[in-house]
């Protein structure tokens, strides 16, 4: 089977696995196609993870600037360091929920494309969205590393503005994008991203000329380059890696020991 056939009809774009296929084709077609587990070790997300759901838990029956109200969510959950409530107190310092309409967190969107063709679907599960002074603000909680100085220089954000801005269209909202960096070793934020409607029109064309680009590959050919390769996750399998090592995960033998060939 041509290894394009399998895309579906309706190809699913996600923020990462578009931010997979800007920077290798083969790391989205072993990801996002195979689903093959990583060779080689990446990054634990285990503390971002963390950290969002106490930020959730901290909103959903509080506040985030109620410091008796974070210890004890930080202290039912065992999480209560001085870095996270390090965490907590940057990110209240830039929190509009005292003057918003409206907020959700965890929350999931999902936009088709139909025309012109190839279709697909793109989703992303937005941290938290805030609704305030016309704007539907919407928030994606970082703790790792910043990668630029303005959210619109973010492969994955094209996505999540893609995503949301229908969102915010039915709602008479304009939309923001912006990226909160928890660390206080960060400065600064990128610069947050707001979107008019030609803005979002050109952010349509270019997940759409890149699902098309998609049904071009033949091969899936990596990019053999060593600044991106020495990071990715499939760099020890890769047949393309600039990269090569001995994969990461436990080798099964074949020799049972008992063996007398
Ligand atoms: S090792 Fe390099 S070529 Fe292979 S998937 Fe990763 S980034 Fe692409
Ligand atoms: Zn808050």
């Amino acid at each position: 089977m041509p290894a394009k056939r399998l895309l579906s009809d309706i190809v699913s774009l996600t923020p990462s696995n578009y931010d997979d296929f800007t920077r290798c084709p083969r790391l989205f077609y072993c990801n996002a196609l195979l689903g093959l587990p990583a060779s080689d070790p990446v990054a634990s997300t285990d503390q971002g993870l963390q950290m969002h759901d106490m930020l959730w838990k901290i909103h959903s029956d509080g506040s985030c600037a109620d410091e008796e109200h974070v210890a004890d969510v930080l202290d039912a959950h065992g999480l209560d360091t001085p870095s996270a409530r390090e965490m907590i107190t940057r990110h209240a310092d830039r929190c509009p929920s005292g003057a918003t309409d409206g907020a959700a967190h965890e929350y999931e969107v999902a936009r088709f494309h139909r025309q012109p063709p190839p279709m697909f679907m793109a989703t992303a599960r937005i941290d938290a969205i805030w609704v305030h002074d016309g704007i539907l603000d919407a928030r994606d909680y970082k703790t790792g590393r910043k990668f630029a100085d303005r959210v619109v220089d973010m492969t994955a954000a094209h996505v999540q503005a893609y995503a949301l801005a229908e969102h915010a269209r039915s709602r008479g909202l304009r939309l923001r994008l912006r990226y909160e960096y928890l660390q206080p070793e960060i400065d600064e934020d990128p610069e947050p991203w707001e979107l008019d409607d030609e803005g979002l029109e050109i952010v349509e064309e270019e997940l759409r000329a890149a699902v098309e680009r998609m049904w071009k590959q033949e091969d899936w050919r990596g990019v053999n380059d060593i600044e991106i390769c020495r990071t990715c996750r499939y760099r020890s399998i890769c047949r393309d890696s600039a990269a090569p090592g001995e994969p990461a995960w436990p080798v099964l033998s074949t020799d049972s020991g008992d063996s007398d060939h």
